[in-house]
């Protein structure tokens, strides 16, 4: 385990024009990786804060990632930053100059010449590849201290870091290596997780931890020890604890899971398809669906049956029914479940209709959410109450009714209970 600190540069990420998601990314990356980070500053684009805070940073840490300021514009300055940290000069590399020359030369396009700057290099430091765009980076060791400056760039931070950090690290802090599996729960409480892991987590020997992180309602729970069958061990123990909330068991380092992978997973795995009638969610459950790779072969699409008179054009809810019981209602959660798997063919159904607020709608008050599913052993209908904060905020309500909506699917098609819901969620 090393002490990595990191140094994020760019005015932008302290005048609110960007919000700085290099840090989480970098803390999470590097977590999985057996790494702390221990620190982390931003600083405008400005050589003295640049540099005092490279020093700031190598005082405190093993190894230290700079994150920003390496293009050819005046304002990125992190080159010159590294130097002064460094107490050295920049100079002029040959094949750096090659390198940018060769780059434009493929695209047909002229060298600026403000690009030249990015061949200058602190002396002493070394170039990193940057497979994702022209900014080279840069290796330097300030005060026996290995320092990696990375482009901003998101996406050529992530490929330069995983690319040219990781491996370095691995070198020169081997043994340190932690294996990470995830837990990945729904719509159980922290709380409630904690409370039946806690026994458990009380007998976990040294080398094994746990922790958890919460976002709207859904919980990781990573579970890390030294090798990667002890990681698996306990936390296959871990998931039997938490029982069916989980729905998914993630490799740290392999793509993340989600409700709608899950979903999708198991109707793969019954040969089966799905179709969605979304009112309140507005297309929110066919996003989360197309976001899977390869989606396309389970899911067939749905409708924004949003206005009560869609939902009769789109999913064939009859019209006598909305006039009777109205929009927010589990028959005719059933009816648009029904209809869209009909109108698509579909061996599964997913619909969503209820109130996002803010205010109430039909009597019902935000956060109030009907959930159809059909298949062909008919229609079930279910109906949430999202209450608290959670209900005053319309785009949480939104949020966590396609998560509901989704986990109710999941667990309609592999035979669950609603279980340790059952207190905000009734079968209608
Ligand atoms: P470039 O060659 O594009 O100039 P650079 O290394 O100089 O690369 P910056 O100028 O610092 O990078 O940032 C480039 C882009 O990346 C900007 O749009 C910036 O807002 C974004 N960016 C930089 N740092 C971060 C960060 N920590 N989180 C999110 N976005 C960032
Ligand atoms: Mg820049």
């Amino acid at each position: 385990m090393s002490r990595i600190a990191l140094v994020t540069v760019g005015d932008e990420l302290l005048n609110g024009a960007v919000v700085d998601t290099s840090t989480a990314w970098l803390g999470d990356q590097l977590a999985i990786e057996g790494h702390d980070l221990v620190l982390s500053i931003s600083v405008q684009d400005d050589l003295a804060a640049i540099s005092d805070a490279i020093l700031a940073a190598v005082a405190r840490a093993d190894a230290v990632i700079v994150a920003g300021g390496l293009g050819p514009t005046s304002d990125d300055l992190t080159r010159l930053g590294v130097a002064r940290a460094a107490r050295v000069e920049v100079e002029q590399r040959k094949e750096l100059v090659e390198l940018i020359s060769a780059r434009y030369a493929a695209r047909k396009l002229q060298v600026p010449s403000q690009a030249f700057v990015m061949a200058d290099l602190p002396i002493g430091a070394n170039a990193l590849t940057n497979n994702s765009g022209s900014a080279p980076g840069i290796f330097m060791v300030i005060d026996s201290v290995p320092l990696f400056a990375l482009p901003g760039v998101p996406h050529e931070m992530r490929d330069m870091f995983i690319g040219e950090v990781v491996p370095e690290l691995q070198k020169s802090f081997s043994g340190a290596q932690r294996y990470t599996v995830i837990l990945r729960v729904s719509l159980l409480g922290e709380s409630m997780i904690s409370e039946r892991l806690g026994e458990w987590e009380r007998t976990l020997p040294s080398g094994v931890s746990v922790a958890y992180l919460a976002s709207l309602g859904d919980v990781e729970v990573k579970v890390s020890a030294s090798n990667s069958a002890q990681a698996h061990d306990y936390a296959a123990r871990a998931a039997e604890l938490i029982g069916d909330s989980i729905y998914a068991i993630d490799e740290a380092r392999l793509p993340r899971s989600t409700l709608a992978s899950a979903v999708l997973h198991l109707l793969r795995n019954e040969g089966a398809t799905l179709a969605t009638a979304e009112s309140l969610t507005g297309g929110g459950l066919g996003y989360l669906l197309t976001e899977i790779p390869g989606a396309s072969e389970i899911y067939l699409g749905g409708a924004i049956a949003y206005q009560a008179e869609s939902k009769h054009q789109l999913a064939d809810v009859p019209e006598e029914l909305i006039s009777i019981r109205g929009t927010v209602d589990a028959q005719v959660a059933k009816a648009m479940a029904r209809g869209i798997r009909q109108r698509l063919d579909s061996t599964w159904a997913l619909s969503t209709t209820g109130v996002a607020g803010p205010g109430e709608f039909e009597g019902h008050p935000a956060g109030t959410l009907f959930v159809g599913v059909s298949s062909a052993a008919g229609e079930r209908a279910f109906k949430v109450v999202l209450t608290g904060q959670m209900a005053d905020d319309r785009a949480r309500v939104r949020g966590a009714s396609a998560a509901h909506a989704l986990d109710l699917l999941r667990r309609c098609i592999a035979g669950l209970p609603i279980g340790a819901q059952a207190r905000f969620i009734t079968e209608e």
